[in-house]
Formats: C-alpha cells, structure tokens, sequence
C-alpha cells in the first residue's frame, strides 16, 4: 500500500469544491483554501436556473453550502485561509504553500481560485466602494429599497443584477458605454420588459459625488455620443463589468495571458508538474457554474492519475 497523498485546493467557487470531492472520495488528504470570499463568486448570485438537476433553479450561496458539505463528508478539511505564494520542489515533488496560517507541505496542487468583480477603474473610485458603489447586487441591493440606482454593463450579468435590484429600488438606470449588449437575448428582453429598469444606452459614468454622510448621492454621467457630461442624482451605483483573474499569488511561476487568466499546458496540468489548474482562474469564456465544476472535476481525475503514476 502507498502512503496517503495530501494535496492542497485553493479556491471554494464550483470548480475547487468539486476538485475536492473528488480527490476526497479517491482517499487523497485535501485541504481547501477557502479565500477571501469563501464559496466564491456564486455566493454574490440570487437565482441560478441552469445548473443541471435542480427543476425551479437554486440560488448561489445554497449551492455553494451544498457542494461544501459534500467536500466535508468525504473527508476534506476546509481552510479559512488565504493563499500568498506557492513555491516547489520539481525533484522531490513536493509544493510549499504559504498561506495566513503558516506554510503547508504537499503532493499536489489545484489552483482554482477564480476571478474577482472588475470596477470602472476611475481615479479615487476606493472611496465610494461599499457607500453607495458596489459589485454584488445580492449582497447590498436589500440597503436601496425605494431608492434609485444605477447599474453598469451590458452582459448577463448587469441584466441579472438589474431585475434582482428591481424587488428593492424604485427605479434602476442601466448604463451602458455603447449600444451593444453582450447579454444573451433572453436576460436582455427580461430587462427591457421590466417596467422598473430604463436604459441609458452610449453613456459612461465619469465621477461621483458624495454627501455629508460620505455616500454617493449623484455621478457625472458622461454621453459617449456628444460628449456631454451631465451630473445625475442617484442613490447607490452597481457594477456588473466583468472579472479579473486571482492569478496574482503565481505571477512569474506560471504562464497567464496579457489579462492574468492561467494555461494549463497538458490537459488540466500547469507547466509545473504536479500543480493542476481549474475553473475561472483559466476559463474566459464560458465561465459558468457547470463548466467550472467540470474542470475542478477534469483538474481533480487528471492529480490523481498523476500521483497514481509517479508510485
Ligand atoms: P461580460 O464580459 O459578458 O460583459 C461585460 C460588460 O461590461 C460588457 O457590456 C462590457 O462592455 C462592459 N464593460 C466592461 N468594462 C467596462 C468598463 N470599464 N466600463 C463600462 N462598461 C464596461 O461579463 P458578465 O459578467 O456580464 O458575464 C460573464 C459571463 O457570465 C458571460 O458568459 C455570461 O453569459 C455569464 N453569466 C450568466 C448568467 C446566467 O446565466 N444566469 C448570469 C451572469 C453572467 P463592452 O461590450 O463595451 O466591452
């Protein structure tokens, strides 16, 4: 009999959590490294129709709680932790994680700590973040009822985030830079038939302002077209922009694209043997719940063939 292998997970979206079940119920020692938002990205999320299995849809943090218990069930130990560096030793096998609790000794990695909300990115913008300009509707859209909000993008997310700000708010202004929409035809129409949500299509929000209780209460409101900037009174603004990959702790030891998304070189496996990537942390495009919980599952049956072949 080999000894027992003990592997580490970082990241506890979809894709790190399925990764765990599976080395779990293969008899592999896992820790999880839950993060800086354990459950990941679907804890932000209200309703999810399209994870295979559940008839009236699920919503995120339930899911999320869910595929926890059953990493647990099988065994896997669960760290409130966050990850600051890994280093290796390619002879050996053997990979060192240094996270707030210290540095860890291990067989095996699967790196899947996902993407993190993007912001417009203007100057000073820290300020406002948590008074009056946020990233995740589920988590403060509950603070604006009756009140006016605005919310940038133009993908599935910003309509997702629109019609849930809907229960609360009195109204909902949808800000796009241009007047095209990368939503899906069907999450597009939900917005445009919600009598709560008018569109401000070519627009860009170019300032804020804030009261004296230090929370925005109006934007510059810039119009793309004329350039026109016109100041907007407005009680909280939302972004749903997109994401930006957790790949920071790897930077230099692994190869990522210009915007920081990993690529994995053999299969699920990353250049360096050993340490496997899965999830949005890799996955630009589809970057949905079911995906990445196929490649935590991919990254999980590809460490343990691995580790099967090095005995
Ligand atoms: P997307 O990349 O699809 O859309 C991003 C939007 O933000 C675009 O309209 C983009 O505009 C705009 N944008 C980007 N940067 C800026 C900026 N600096 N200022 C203003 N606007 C900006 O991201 P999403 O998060 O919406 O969706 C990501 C993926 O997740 C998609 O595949 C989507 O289908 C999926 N998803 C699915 C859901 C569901 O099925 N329930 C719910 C939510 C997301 P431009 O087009 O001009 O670049």
């Amino acid at each position: 009999m080999s000894e027992t292998k003990k592997i580490a997970i970082i990241g506890s979206g979809p894709a790190g959590l399925t990764a765990a079940i599976y080395t779990s119920r293969a008899d592999i020692e896992t820790d999880i490294f839950m993060g800086i938002q354990p459950g990941g990205q679907l804890t932000t999320t209200t309703e999810i129709e399209n994870f295979p299995g559940f008839v009236d849809g699920i919503n995120g943090p339930d899911l999320m709680e869910n595929m926890q218990k059953q990493a647990q069930r099988f065994g896997s130990n669960i760290l409130y932790e966050t990850v600051k560096s890994i280093k290796f030793d390619a002879d050996k096998k053997e990979y060192f994680i240094t996270a707030d609790g210290g540095e860890r000794k291990y067989d095996g990695v699967i790196i899947a700590s996902g993407a993190k909300a993007k912001y417009l990115g203007l100057e000073g913008e820290e300020k406002w973040v948590g008074k009056g300009y946020h990233s995740c509707a589920t988590c403060d859209g509950f603070f604006y009822r009756d009140k006016n909000l605005i919310v940038v993008g133009g993908g599935d997310s910003a309509m997702e985030e629109s019609n849930f700000l809907t229960k609360f708010a009195k109204k909902v202004y949808l800000v796009n830079r241009t007047d095209k929409f990368r939503a899906s035809k069907i999450m597009l129409k939900r917005a445009q038939d919600n009598p709560k949500i008018e569109f401000l299509t070519n627009s860009s929000i170019t300032g804020f302002y804030g009261g004296e209780d230090e929370k925005v209460n109006a934007v510059d409101l810039k119009n793309n077209l004329s350039n026109e900037t016109s100041k907007m009174e407005i009680d909280g603004v939302f972004v749903a922009i997109g994401h930006i990959p957790n790949s920071e702790f790897v930077k230099g030891m692994l190869s990522m694209d210009e915007a920081g998304y990993l690529i994995p070189t053999n299969r699920t496996m990353s250049e360096i043997e050993g340490i496997f990537i899965a999830g949005d942390i890799e996955d630009k495009i589809y970057r949905q719940a079911i995906t990445a919980a196929g490649d935590g599952c991919r990254a999980a049956m590809d460490l343990e063939k691995w580790l099967e072949s090095l005995n």
